[in-house]
């Protein structure tokens, strides 16, 4: 299976914010689109950061609720570890694991295409296993 096939299931819609936005307003919209990760870019199509649920609560932990209102640039992981579509799932799982992250965006001639999450993998995964273990069954009772 590759991030392919995923993004032709989920789409390849991926909400993004402009860097000069400010924390509060982000956390906001990961709340209501019930998301846990934004990919900020400038212009919608080159990724220049990504904010997550986990840096929101670290910016209030660290600084108080203040700190919200400032711009996500100042927050924001500006290294972004991407994948291409036509990277497999085992490997995009490898690199979540390894770095422990939680949302890959899939980047396509130097533009965001997509973003494959840690509920993504495991839905695939779990799909892959089941359809498997039904082959199996059918293999060993014949039909
Ligand atoms: P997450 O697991 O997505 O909630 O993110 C955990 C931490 O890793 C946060 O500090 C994020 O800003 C950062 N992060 C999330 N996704 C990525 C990514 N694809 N590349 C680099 N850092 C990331």
């Amino acid at each position: 299976m590759t991030v392919e096939s995923i993004l032709r299931i989920k789409g390849t819609e991926v909400t993004t914010a402009r860097p000069d936005e400010s924390i509060r307003s982000i956390a906001r919209t990961l709340a209501a689109r019930r998301i846990g990760a934004i990919v900020i870019s400038r212009d919608g199509r080159k990724v220049d950061g990504i904010l997550s649920e986990r840096d929101v609560v670290r910016v209030i932990a660290e600084s108080g609720d203040a700190a919200l209102d400032a711009p996500v640039e100042t927050m924001m992981t500006r290294t972004v570890v991407t994948c291409g579509r036509r990277d497999r799932i085992e490997s995009v799982m490898a690199t979540m694991t390894a770095r422990r992250i939680r949302h890959v965006p899939v980047v396509e001639d130097g533009a965001l295409a997509g973003i494959i999450s840690i509920g993504d993998v495991v839905k695939s995964r779990l799909e892959e296993v089941e359809h498997e273990a039904q082959s199996l069954r059918e293999y060993i009772s014949g039909y």
